[in-house]
């Protein structure tokens, strides 16, 4: 995340890399909005966002609709039709019948929240605080849990931990002093399986004194704490009996919060867990049968779940019948239809990309082996039978009339650049001019510098492209005119003022920093070129199915031979003479080693060393017998490149870096990886980091420098990278530890959020959802049927202006 700075005059000048990764131009309007304490910016000039209230929103997807009608005359009737940029989604209106498909988004739901009972401007306030500022964002604020008041337990049988009710009669009431001298009031309650201690720290005295009178029975409920073997409620609520008034009198007075499943919100500050109820009861009894039912009825049956409005009352209000175990985890029928539900028109999006782009006219590739005969002469080894049989696949997607849209996906060091270079020789043996795009300038650099040796030896122009190139006008001219025949570069790739005479191909390397977007702009580059995407994270199939839901997949599961598996091991801080001696030994061997820094600067506060200072600690005081470079993202790219050539060359011997490194970096001498505060790298960084070393016969060490206070959990992690070399493992480890959000973003992927689903727990479900998706779009890929038009309706309201972003409107 790079960091700006305020002027004096309080503006602020927006990183290039920010700019391009949004695809920005001079003169483009910007909206702020400060949302949670953060700032937003966000073109202004982007469809609007679906979670924006009002009619509006259903205007505006008409008004998209309409749009795309307008624009796209060119939908394609039938199979194998349509033209560059054809849609396999037809505006809503052309539909069998010829009439507009029907808006499903009722207004009502659309309500403010202020119009709720009891919901008056500073609640309206706290509730849009955490995103609910209408009826339907209420509706989709799902309970985190339940807690069972159906039956109330008896004392003997309280836990702690959660909320607990239970029926009990006071013994004894009184002021107490702590042995640390604290005022509180005290009153022990019992019933027939033993008592329980209620404890105030602050109370009004003569008002306990007065209602906690002995022999008084109610219904207290709290939450139950442990102390030793004694258990204690502290400022419980209470729900009195009155005079000869028994347990189920008591229950029977306050039906909504007793003798029921009751829900338990996620809550925001200023809104009580009461309150919260009471408003969500209202909003669920009003509100959700505006909402409507769009999944087909068979395919409910089939998957034995509810509709839509049925699923989400019963979120909220679950039957009385329910297990409450099967609610908690999530297993619940409501649930799972609302996760199927979402899934669904998730991978309907998905499944119309991949579609719209298998009837597309692409182009249709000769191989002719002209430059990639000559390559593999060229290299010192053979391919691997992985990287064989996947250059197979893409080689057949190739020449197909058919645009290519394939994921590469394939462990660190398996060898996917040799791959995607040969994809790229075949482009260019036909005429057509190659780009390949990585997200830093960095990892560009390297791919440039990977690739261009044996370029020149083939007779092939390749250029870099990115924010720090210099003489890029020339470098643009070149490309605009075909003579430049491979384009390496980042996010700058994409810019609106890079023109190629002919792009045939497009190649992502680690998509997971891009998403749906960047790859529908580099495609728009040319008339419907392949694309080729690589990544070195392995996705676990949940999320590969919904972030690329849309690609083909070939991976590569094989490492090139003569590798030694790295050796991993976490070293306390203070051992820390030990990584020295092994840095010593190795670099005595005639090798290199990295030590990886997560920051560039000391910030104030923090204990992280500075790589920068770090490096002249170690070139002065513990190596002064060795070379030491620094690397960081602050440097120039001349003075990156210059760096890495260096090490590169052999002529220094330690590189001490940034997370910059952490992709692609080539260096096969490279044999000691030591990775400072490893505790605050993500496992899959980790892993990504690791694979800089084992690139080749000898034998390689990870060492993971771990602070001495370190956490349980902490170790816990740095254990998976300890005993296991596996991608794979690691990425589930990763996904299991961090959950999906932060892993790859499906938002920055250009998907619409999961409000209830989580692809972790619910995959089983989004496998149904995906299945059924498909199927949808197989019987009728344009959605032209009057149960399609539905379907189409909703897609564009869930998607929003993203399915535009993504080309699939
Ligand atoms: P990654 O998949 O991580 O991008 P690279 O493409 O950078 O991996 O390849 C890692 C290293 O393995 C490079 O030094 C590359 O030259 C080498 N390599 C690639 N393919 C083979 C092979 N078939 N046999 C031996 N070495 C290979
Ligand atoms: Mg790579």
């Amino acid at each position: 995340m790079p960091t700006i700075k305020l002027a004096p005059d309080g503006t602020i000048t927006l990183p290039a890399e920010l700019r391009e990764s949004l695809a920005l131009k001079p003169g483009d309007e910007l909206s702020l909005e400060v949302v949670d304490g953060t700032l937003r910016i966000s073109p202004t000039s982007r469809p609007q966002s679906p979670k924006k209230p009002t009619d509006k929103k259903t205007a505006a997807a008409e008004k998209a609709a309409g749009r795309q009608t307008a624009a796209r005359p060119d939908v394609p009737s039938a199979k194998g039709t349509g033209t560059c940029g054809a849609s396999p989604l037809p505006a809503p209106g052309t539909g069998a019948a010829g009439a507009p498909a029907p808006s499903l988004r009722r207004p009502e739901l659309q309500t403010s929240m202020r119009f709720i009972k009891g919901v008056g401007p500073k609640l309206a306030e706290a509730l849009s605080k955490k995103g609910i500022t209408t009826v339907e964002d209420a509706l989709y604020v799902l309970p985190n849990r339940y807690e069972d008041r159906r039956q109330l337990k008896e004392i003997a049988r309280l836990r702690p931990g959660g909320t607990e009710a239970f029926f009990a009669t006071v013994v004894s009431a009184g002021p107490q002093v702590s042995k640390g001298g604290r005022n509180y009031f005290e009153v022990v309650v019992r019933d027939a399986t033993g008592s329980l201690i209620l404890k105030w720290f602050h109370y009004h005295p003569a008002f306990m004194k007065k209602n906690w009178a002995t022999g008084r029975s109610g219904i207290f409920i709290g939450e139950i704490s442990q102390f030793g073997l004694q258990r204690e409620m502290h400022h419980p609520e209470v729900e009195w009996a009155g005079e000869g008034e028994d347990l189920a009198q008591v229950m029977a007075r306050d039906p909504e919060n007793f003798g029921r499943i009751l829900p338990v919100y996620p809550l925001t500050e200023g809104v009580s867990q009461k309150v919260m109820r009471r408003i969500m009861r209202d909003v669920v009894q009003h509100y959700s049968r505006f909402l409507t039912a769009t999944l087909a009825e068979d395919v409910l049956t089939r998957h034995h779940l509810l509709s839509l409005p049925v699923a989400l009352r019963e979120a909220h209000a679950p039957d009385p019948d329910s297990l409450v175990e099967e609610l908690n985890a999530g297993r619940g029928e409501a649930h799972r239809s609302l996760a199927f539900d979402e899934f669904f028109f998730l991978q309907l999006g998905l499944a119309l990309k991949k579609r719209g782009v298998a009837v597309e006219d692409g182009i249709s590739f000769n191989v002719t082996h002209r430059y990639t005969k000559e390559l593999l002469k060229l290299l010192p080894f053979s391919l691997t039978n992985a990287q064989r049989r996947v250059l197979s696949e893409i080689k057949e997607d190739m020449m197909a009339p058919h645009p290519m849209h394939r994921l590469v996906q394939g462990d660190v060091g398996c060898g996917k650049t040799l791959v995607a270079l040969m994809a790229a020789l075949i482009c260019v043996e036909n005429d057509y001019q190659v780009a390949i795009m990585a997200p830093t300038e960095l990892l560009a650099e390297q791919h440039f510098l990977n690739i261009h040796g044996y370029c020149e030896k083939l007779g092939i122009s390749v250029a870099l492209l990115t924010a720090s190139v210099k003489g890029k006008n020339d470098t643009l001219e070149k490309i605009a005119t075909g003579a430049t025949q491979i384009v390496v570069g980042t996010h700058a790739v994409i810019q609106e003022k890079v023109e190629f005479k002919k792009l045939g191909l497009g190649i992502i390397d680690e998509q997971h920093r891009f998403g749906v977007v960047q790859r529908s702009l580099l495609k728009r580059k040319g008339v419907n070129p392949d694309i080729l995407v690589m990544t070195a994270t392995p996705i676990p199939r949940t999320l590969s199915m919904t972030v690329f839901g849309d690609l083909s997949l070939s991976v590569i599961d094989e490492l090139p031979p003569g590798r030694t598996p790295i050796e991993t091991r976490v070293v306390r801080e203070k051992r820390r003479g030990e990584v020295y001696a092994t840095i010593r030994e190795e670099i005595g061997k005639g090798r290199q080693a990295y030590v990886i820094y997560p920051l560039v600067e000391e910030t104030e506060k923090s204990d992280l060393k500075a790589a920068v200072q770090m490096a002249e600690h170690l070139a002065q005081e513990i190596f002064p017998e060795f070379k030491v470079a620094v690397l960081h993202g602050r440097m120039s790219s001349a003075e990156k490149e210059a760096v890495m050539i260096a090490f590169k060359a052999q002529e220094t011997d330690i590189l001490v870096s940034t997370t910059v490194i952490e992709v692609g970096i080539d260096v096969p001498n490279a044999t000691v990886m030591v990775i400072e505060h490893a505790e605050r790298f993500g496992l899959s960084q980790l892993h990504q980091l690791r694979g800089r070393v084992g690139r080749g016969s000898a034998r390689s060490r990870c060492i993971l420098i771990a602070g001495d206070r370190l956490s349980e959990d902490g170790a816990r992690r740095l254990d998976v990278m300890v005993q296991s070399n596996d991608g794979f493992v690691i990425a589930e480890a990763d996904l299991s530890i961090r959950g999906p959000g932060d892993f790859l973003g499906t938002r920055q992927a250009g998907l619409p959020d999961l409000k209830v689903a989580d692809v972790l727990r619910d995959g089983g479900v989004l496998e149904l959802a995906r299945r059924e998706a498909f199927a949808v779009v197989e019987r009728d890929p344009e959605l032209t049927s009057t149960e399609s038009q539905r379907l189409r309706s909703e897609l564009i309201v869930r998607w929003g202006g993203r399915l535009e972003l993504a080309g699939i409107a």
